[in-house]
């Protein structure tokens, strides 16, 4: 589980990290009234939960009311690599100097935590660790003891990090590891901590990822997931439709019933190089409204070029699926994506007969949908 940039930075300041006074907006004039409270320049970021959103478009910095409101026009609504930005947090904007790098993540090869310290924050950090390993500062904790001050030092003097800032760097990374170890994380990072001219340093970015499975020792984190999770369009749908449903970031949508056929179908999909753009199990039984509802969530879906629908009859049958998809495509009068369909199982020669082949592909073996499905999506983004 992810949070927010705006929760995790306010778990970091909990901790004692220093951050730069800020504010949730969701609409224009939040956005104007939050930047007069803190003071320009602000920036302007959207919370939604990738990396590289400046490059993108979703951070701007503003001197002046006129261009707040620009900025908040221009970043809410917007869609940001296939997330939808509803939110933005309102930022006091730092005059910075240097931008630096500190994180905590688990390292599996060594089965232990790692610090990791660099000088060339600011920018995607795992392309600094591809090109240039060594300007990443490496130091491994034993869970046992915990992370040992001089360990912090070390690190952050192995960086590189300027004499005049190192002793602050270091507390920011021991407070970082804390956290990571009391709030059951699996990766904790700041990325940029800045260095201010008078020489302080301040977390202008925050990432927080918790271990799903120990949510449930973490309420205070399982809530602020609830509340994120209500940002999402999608999974917000997804609930009210009672799915299991997990949006990832390709662009073949997946419709299947059990969660082990939807998984094999998303292992095809990467099989034949195409990319799934979601999980989502419509369950046992599904009737015609319930097929209707998961066409509706992956044809909302941005990202999605193709659909692939993948169903094994048991109680579900065959018939009823076909009906279902039928109907749901009829309401358009140009279907939004193009649709492959293969019906296994109970009634699957009926369901055939009844899919109208005006409105969807039918194949008869998994593979050769799947295969369609990704031409169709490879097509699409072309
Ligand atoms: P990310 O690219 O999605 O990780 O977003 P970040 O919060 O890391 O911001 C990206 C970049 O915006 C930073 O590395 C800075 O170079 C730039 N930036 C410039 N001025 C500011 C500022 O005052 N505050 C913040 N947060 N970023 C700034
Ligand atoms: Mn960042």
């Amino acid at each position: 589980m992810k949070l927010h940039e705006y929760q995790a930075k306010q778990v970091f300041a909990d901790a004692g990290v220093p951050t730069p006074d800020s504010q949730l907006a969701s609409d224009v004039d939040g956005v104007v009234t939050a930047a007069e409270e803190i003071g320009y320049p602000v920036a302007v970021k959207a919370q939604v939960q990738v990396g590289g959103r400046g490059k993108a478009g979703g951070i701007k910095l503003v001197d002046d009311a006129d261009e707040a409101r620009e900025a908040a026009e221009s970043i809410l609504g917007m869609d940001l690599k296939g997330y939808h930005v509803d939110r933005v947090l309102v930022e006091e904007a730092v005059d910075f100097t240097n931008e630096l790098y500190v994180g905590i993540t688990m390292d599996r090869g060594e089965g232990k935590p790692v610090a990791m310290v660099s000088t060339r924050g600011g920018v995607n950090i795992e392309e600094v660790a591809e090109e240039d390993p060594e300007a990443i500062a490496r130091e491994h904790i034993d869970p046992a003891f915990g992370m040992h001050p001089y360990q912090a030092r070390k690190a952050v003097y192995d960086a590189g990090v300027d004499q005049s800032v190192a002793r602050d760097v270091s507390s920011v990374l021991t407070t970082l590891y804390q956290l990571w170890d009391d709030k059951d994380g699996a990766d904790a990072e700041i990325n940029p901590l800045m260095v201010t001219s008078d020489n302080e340093v301040i977390a202008a970015d925050a990432v927080m990822n918790i271990d799903e499975d120990a949510l449930f020792r973490q309420p205070e984190l399982a809530e602020m997931e609830e509340e994120a999770a209500g940002g999402d369009e999608l999974e917000q749908k997804a609930d009210e439709y009672g799915f299991d449903y997990v949006r990832l970031e390709g662009n073949t949508g997946i419709i299947g019933n059990g969660a082990g056929l939807v998984m094999t179908t998303l292992d095809l999909v990467d099989h034949y190089g195409g990319e799934p753009a979601n999980f989502l199990d419509v369950g046992g039984g599904a009737k015609a409204a319930r097929i209707a509802n998961a066409l509706d969530m992956v044809f909302s879906d941005d990202n999605v070029d193709s659909v692939v629908f993948n169903i094994f009859g048991g109680i579900t049958r065959g018939d009823e699926v076909a009906r279902g998809i039928n109907e749901a495509l009829e309401q358009f009068d140009e279907i939004p994506k193009p649709v492959v369909v293969r019906l296994a199982g109970t009634n699957w020669e009926e369901g055939m007969e009844i899919l109208n082949e005006d409105l969807v592909t039918v194949e008869q073996t998994l593979e050769d949908a799947v295969q369609r499905a990704v031409e169709y999506a490879g097509e699409v983004s072309e």
